[in-house]
């Protein structure tokens, strides 16, 4: 059987693997495609697709974006995203307001880390990041790297989390302008790990319905952190709504050092098929794959 995994971050966002690293770790674990779908940038996506051709693995160009709801951030994968610099433009300009505004944050972040005593300059978050977009995990590994807090999630438990004393809020794209944006552009638009919204079932079945409305295809049934009771009402949402399925690690290298590329915690598996059924989708809106 042949498998895929269709979320993953590499350091152009807050993943630890360079996009060819991330590729060549999807190669090593025998996955048929990989797509690379960074927060609020599309940087890494040639140097993957470059590295997907050495190792002849597919790679698929993907980004992930975080959309406000009054149940707090829901985030969209975009899948397919094209390659001109044409088409993307207004999606980069967007993109770019949006990591500017994460720069603004993050310095009100470590300024709050300062009040509270700690010793962290805003260089020393530039040096925890490879990429374009910059955010709390690498806050989170200067925190652990000085010795404040043990691990990652204890930097987001005490300080970055938004019950953390340093909490600080993020600008996130309205979902509307988000999904019409992703579509606009020929983009596969799924809903990401919808079992990580803490809402009321219904509310999720009425959002769904929303954004079908908007062009959204898929939805994230398959995912680490799901539970299989989440993942089943993915399905069920994806059958009302006639939505294909995707799925995906979330990988995101040692910054998230549980989950691995293809297996995640170690019971995902996301069968080739799906990535089929995604691109049969596709060719019937005449997108191309
Ligand atoms: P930001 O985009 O700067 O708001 O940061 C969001 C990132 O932080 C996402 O990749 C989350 O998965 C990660 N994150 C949020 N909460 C935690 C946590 N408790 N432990 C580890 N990572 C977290
Ligand atoms: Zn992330
Ligand atoms: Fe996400
Ligand atoms: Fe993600």
């Amino acid at each position: 059987m042949e498998f895929v995994d269709l979320h993953t971050h590499s350091h152009a966002s807050d993943g630890s693997d360079s996009p060819a690293e991330l590729v060549q770790h999807a190669a090593a674990a025998q996955l048929s495609a990989v797509a690379l779908t960074d927060h609020d940038t599309i940087s890494g996506l040639a140097e993957a697709e470059a590295e997907g051709r050495v190792q002849g693995i597919e790679v698929i160009r993907g980004c992930e974006l975080s959309v406000a709801s009054v149940y707090g951030e829901i985030h969209i994968l975009g899948l397919w995203i094209p390659s001109d610099k044409n088409s993307v433009q207004e999606l980069e300009t967007q993109m770019y307001a949006l990591r500017a505004h994460r720069t603004e944050r993050n310095h009100i972040i470590v300024k709050k880390l300062q009040q509270l005593g700690l010793h962290i300059d805003y260089d020393d978050v530039l040096e925890a990041a490879a990429g374009e977009t910059v955010g709390r995990p690498h806050i989170a590994k200067v925190l652990v790297s000085k010795g404040y807090v043990p691990t990652i999630k204890d930097a987001f438990g005490i300080y970055l989390g938004s019950d953390g004393k340093a909490y600080e809020a993020k600008k996130v794209w309205e979902m509307e302008q988000a999904v019409t944006q992703l579509v606009r552009i020929g983009a596969t638009v799924s809903m990401a790990h919808p079992g990580l919204i803490h809402c009321p079932f219904e509310w999720l079945d009425t959002t769904v319905g929303q954004l079908k409305a908007l062009g959204l295809s898929a939805i994230e049934a398959y995912h680490s952190d799901h539970t299989a009771a989440a993942e089943a009402d993915c399905v069920r949402l994806a059958k009302k709504y006639d939505l294909a399925l995707s799925g995906g690690s979330d990988y995101h290298g040692t910054a998230k050092p549980h989950i691995s590329l293809g297996k995640g915690r170690g019971g995902l598996r996301v069968p080739l098929y799906i990535l089929e059924v995604l691109k049969k989708q596709r060719q019937e809106k005449g997108l191309p794959i």
